[in-house]
């Protein structure tokens, strides 16, 4: 048996055409553009890359952004200034605080200031309350894209098992969120999880947000499974290349699978569509609440 591949770009490219027509509109009907800010602090080369791709991801959709650079000596007093004046700039729609944060900062307390309804990565606690109570305005946006992936390959996923592994805010803990409120089992794993592999290969379901390259083996698949690999780490091949690998290891993992995401190329494509979508979401409830 050879999993099917699940590609995330064909759904990203949908829901990016999406996000292009809805901003034209809100361009027009509220003569300005939609906008997000992000806050990069620091020279984390993997953010500088993230960013570069959601830079240009909103310039094709029509989306204005703005990236404030902050060198990693800036204060945390400094980066909570810059978010005050971000939540009332009526050009600001979305704002986004590149994760993770150098060392020295504190990412909760900056994420608490975030205005909610322009926190198009939906890590604020009164959005991950709404999310936890099935009400949710903002999803964040790696959890959304891995909730369409599965929905993409499952006929339903009301009473099946997912195992989800990583307990991040950002990911796991979000996902396993997700899932429960579509009526999965869900376990959530991580690092001082008991029986892991066995606790895998329960799961018709099993999402990886772990960050540790090649993990996850054929082994710990239940035949037929979903298996959404998140992880995403950068190593040295054979050949000496530096590349991308996921939690997964895909090879093993492909002939036990029913469904498997590649990395790169499957849940990456819909994080940056899923924020596009977000901040026209947070354009729409700001004009909601104004
Ligand atoms: P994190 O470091 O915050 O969390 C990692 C989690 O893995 C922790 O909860 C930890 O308990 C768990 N873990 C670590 N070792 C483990 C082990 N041996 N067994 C079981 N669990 C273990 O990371 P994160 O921010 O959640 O990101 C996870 C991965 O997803 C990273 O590789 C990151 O680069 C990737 N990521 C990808 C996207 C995307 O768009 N594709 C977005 C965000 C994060």
């Amino acid at each position: 048996m050879s999993a099917i591949i699940i590609e995330g770009r064909t759904a990203a490219a949908q829901i990016k055409a999406d996000v292009a027509n809805k901003a034209q509109e809100y361009t027009a009907k509220w003569n300005r553009p939609l906008g997000l800010d992000v806050i990069l602090i620091g020279d984390n080369p993997a953010s500088q890359v993230y960013i570069r791709t959601k830079q240009q991801a909103c310039m094709l959709v029509g989306i204005r952004s703005n990236v404030h650079f902050l060198p990693s000596s800036t204060s945390q007093a400094e980066v909570l200034t810059l978010i005050h004046q971000l939540n009332v700039s009526p050009d600001v729609q979305g704002i986004l605080l590149q994760l993770p944060l150098p060392l020295g900062f504190d990412a909760q307390p900056l994420i608490n200031a975030i205005d909610p309804l322009k926190d198009v990565d939906g890590l604020h606690p009164s959005n991950l309350g709404l999310l936890l109570a099935g009400q949710p305005n903002f999803i964040p946006c790696t959890p959304q894209g891995c909730l369409k992936l599965i929905q993409l390959c499952a006929d339903k996923i009301e009473g099946k098992n997912a195992v989800v592994i990583g307990r991040s805010l950002l990911v796991g803990k979000s996902i396993a969120a997700l899932l429960t409120n579509a009526s999965a089992t869900v376990t959530l794993a991580h690092s001082k999880t008991k029986n892991l592999k066995e606790l895998c290969q329960n799961a018709d379901i099993l999402v990886c947000a772990i960050g540790h390259p090649g993990l996850i083996t054929g082994e710990f698949i239940k035949p037929g499974a979903i298996v959404i690999d998140v992880g995403i780490s950068r190593v040295i091949d054979d050949q000496n290349n530096s590349i991308l690998k996921g939690d997964v290891e895909f090879e093993s993992a492909r002939e036990i699978a029913g469904y498997l995401t590649p990395v790169p190329g499957g849940v990456g494509p819909l994080t940056v569509a899923y924020l596009l979508a977000n901040t026209l979401l947070a354009g729409h409830l700001q004009q909601q609440q104004s």
